[in-house]
């Protein structure tokens, strides 16, 4: 049985992070998903909080055939003791999956098995991108799975981040 790990701020999830999931999942029989600094909300940058999160990945990934555990984690000041913090709050696993190199970097470091993931046409699937354009009012629940408009519909998530975002230059 292999379960892998894999970790983003989802900000929100989009596409780009759906389509590596479900290339992972064909790979793997169980996966570990980290929402990463779950400490974060109400910003620019991460409007979203923890758990709304939690339930925009729950829900775009039930139609997923394997069994996946989502999983808040806050950051922590140190880089040299991430892993030791992120596998404090997980379920073991065996294999690790990332394109950011930060975090290949620190689970190699400690002896994990580290996959790159693809990228899945980043100038068009990347959160900066999705915010800036709810900010500007225009269109994006095309680039997130249904089940992730709806999540932020019900929160008003882009009157939050208007709102956040107001004084700041866009600062994303
Ligand atoms: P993210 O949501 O921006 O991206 C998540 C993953 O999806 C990344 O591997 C990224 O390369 C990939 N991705 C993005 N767009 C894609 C696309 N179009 N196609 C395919 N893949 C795509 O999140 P992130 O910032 O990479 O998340 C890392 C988290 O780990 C952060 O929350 C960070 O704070 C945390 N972290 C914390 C510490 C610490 O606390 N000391 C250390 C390392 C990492």
């Amino acid at each position: 049985m292999t379960r892998a790990f894999y970790i983003g701020r989802f900000q929100p999830y989009h596409f780009g992070h759906h389509t590596v999931i479900t290339r992972i999942a064909e790979e793997v029989d169980e996966l570990v998903i980290g929402i990463g600094s779950a400490q974060k909300s109400h910003e620019p940058g991460d409007p979203f909080t923890a758990g709304e999160r939690v339930l925009m990945l729950n829900n775009a990934l039930e139609e997923l055939s394997i069994r996946c555990y989502v999983i808040p984690i806050e950051d922590v000041r140190y880089n040299s003791i991430w892993v030791h913090h992120v596998a404090a709050r997980t379920p073991r696993f065996d294999v690790v999956y990332s394109n950011n190199p930060l975090v290949l970097q620190l689970f190699r470091e400690a002896g994990f098995c580290v996959k790159q993931s693809p990228l899945y046409i980043r100038e068009k699937y990347s959160g900066t991108e999705i915010r800036k354009r709810m900010i500007e009012g225009k269109k994006w629940k095309h680039l997130t799975p249904q089940p992730v408009v709806e999540v932020i519909e019900e929160i008003n998530g882009v009157t939050r981040l208007k709102n956040v975002a107001a004084n700041d230059n866009y600062f994303l």
